[in-house]
């Protein structure tokens, strides 16, 4: 989108009629796939003489598939994308097909678009991290989006500064595998980052550059206030990193685990590399160091192969950590991976069943933790106004409302005394002399 913007091109609605549509393709299940294929469909309905882009995912691993659509005329690869403008004004020149998707090689660099950050009002994700190695045996990503490519921490922090100066005071960094940020930094072609010093010496400089030290550095950016984090993996919560996280005042205490199962036998089945006594020792470290974190994460049920036992370990185990909720997904057969020709595979009845079972448990603690906030004074960042109700996210990010129209407070962080739980949302007063009790107190007015 940046680059068309660059061009001189308006970006319109996606109901409104456009001359060029871009779909950004996903590949992560194979429902993902149909509605790509589905939404390449609606827009030729729309304009007919419009020109039809598909890139992403999909495209890079099922090329093929989408050069029998007519309705397509630009087919680009991950790497191709940064050219996009130019390949759609070839085409408009002409009229031909044109269909360009190169293979991903592990030494590729992270795809810089400029600075590019899907930002809400006082909140913006941003991308450090693009691929992954792992290969679980479930999925399509490594195939589709190639290997480990972290962005240069000097981009990442330069895109932070710039929009925190536009009044941005959170950011939230996501990945494909934000665990392995850096990983790569050591076997690419290191391109100049600092002028004054050779391509060695700036290797030297990111080789044992992790993610833990893009957060001390993002730490240090005056106007932004708090640092959310994607999911991690259990193999990245060491003693030094949640040690060296909680010295780090702005990085919000709410973690998501991509944990997937919590039976090492499942676990070992889909590649992951990690045991079920891992977890636990990961949720724990996290607790020491953040006490009242939210601690959310993503389960599988289902997976090729668990027997009622498997499922029950993991059940167990989630009811042991006491997540504060979970996001349960019913495996689903993945064309191309392993897990889709593994033997065993869980009938729909049974996968319905144990996902039922762990909404239940989420929906329980979901509301325990709630239910424990109700008279405790947590720091808010007020993010818009919604009815009578001013409403925002403390840092372990419940959602808050108070009663106040108009406020000064609209994208400012303040402490609000929380009087009761409404459904998900939690409702409160102002509550300025106080401490907060809940949260982490030092991002706060109160001390
Ligand atoms: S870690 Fe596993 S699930 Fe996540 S993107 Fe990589 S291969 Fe896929």
């Amino acid at each position: 989108m940046q680059k068309f913007i660059e061009a001189g091109y308006d970006v319109v609605n996606f109901e409104d009629k456009a001359d060029i549509y871009v779909i950004n393709t996903c590949t992560v299940t194979s429902i993902a796939d149909k509605k790509s294929r589905q939404m390449i469909r609606r827009v030729k309905q729309q304009n007919k003489d419009a020109i039809v882009v598909a890139v992403g995912c999909y495209v890079q691993v099922a090329r093929e598939k989408l050069e029998e659509i007519k309705d397509i005329d630009l087919i680009l690869g991950t790497k191709e994308k940064k050219d996009i403008v130019k390949y759609a004004q070839e085409y408009l020149k002409e009229r031909e097909k044109i269909v360009s998707v190169s293979d991903m090689t592990p030494k590729d660099n992270y795809e810089e678009y400029g600075l590019i950050t899907h930002t809400e009002r006082n909140r913006a994700v941003i991308k450090i991290e693009d691929g992954c190695n792992q290969f679980c045996t479930y999925c399509i990503i490594p195939y589709a989006r190639g290997r480990v490519r972290s962005r240069l921490p000097e981009h990442i922090i330069k895109e932070i500064e710039k929009i925190s100066e536009n009044g941005i005071k959170e950011v939230v960094l996501t990945g494909i595998n934000l665990t392995a940020y850096g990983t790569d930094f050591a076997y690419r072609d290191i391109e100049q980052i600092d002028c004054n010093k050779s391509e060695e010496e700036n290797k030297e400089k990111l080789k044992d550059y992790r993610l833990i030290d893009l957060l001390e550095d993002i730490n240090k950016i005056p106007k932004i206030k708090r640092i959310r984090l994607g999911s991690l993996e259990p193999t990245i919560i060491t003693d030094d990193f949640v040690e060296r996280l909680s010295k780090l005042e702005k990085v919000c205490d709410h973690f998501h685990l991509s944990l997937q199962s919590g039976c090492t036998e499942t676990l070992k089945r889909m590649n992951r590399k990690y045991t079920a006594e891992e977890i636990e020792e990961a949720a724990a470290r996290i607790r020491k160091y953040f006490p009242n974190a939210a601690l959310t994460a993503d389960i599988i049920v289902g997976f090729p192969g668990e027997t009622d036992e498997e499922f029950n370990q993991t059940y167990e185990l989630l009811k042991r950590i006491k997540l504060y909720k979970i996001h349960v997904f019913k495996y689903s057969i993945r064309e191309g991976t392993k897990a889709a020709v593994m033997e065993n595979q869980i009938d729909g009845n049974i996968k319905e069943e144990r996902s039922n079972k762990l909404l239940e448990l989420s929906n329980k603690y979901e509301e325990e933790f709630n239910n424990a906030c109700v008279g405790k004074t947590l720091s808010v960042l007020f993010e818009e106004q919604d009815g009578e109700y001013l409403k925002g996210h403390t840092t372990n990010y419940r959602v808050v409302k108070v009663k106040a129209k108009e406020s000064k407070l609209e994208n400012e962080i303040a402490n609000v005394k929380i009087a009761r739980a409404e459904g998900l949302e939690l409702v409160g007063e102002l509550a300025k002399s106080e401490t907060c009790q809940w949260g982490r107190r030092f991002l706060t007015t109160c001390q």
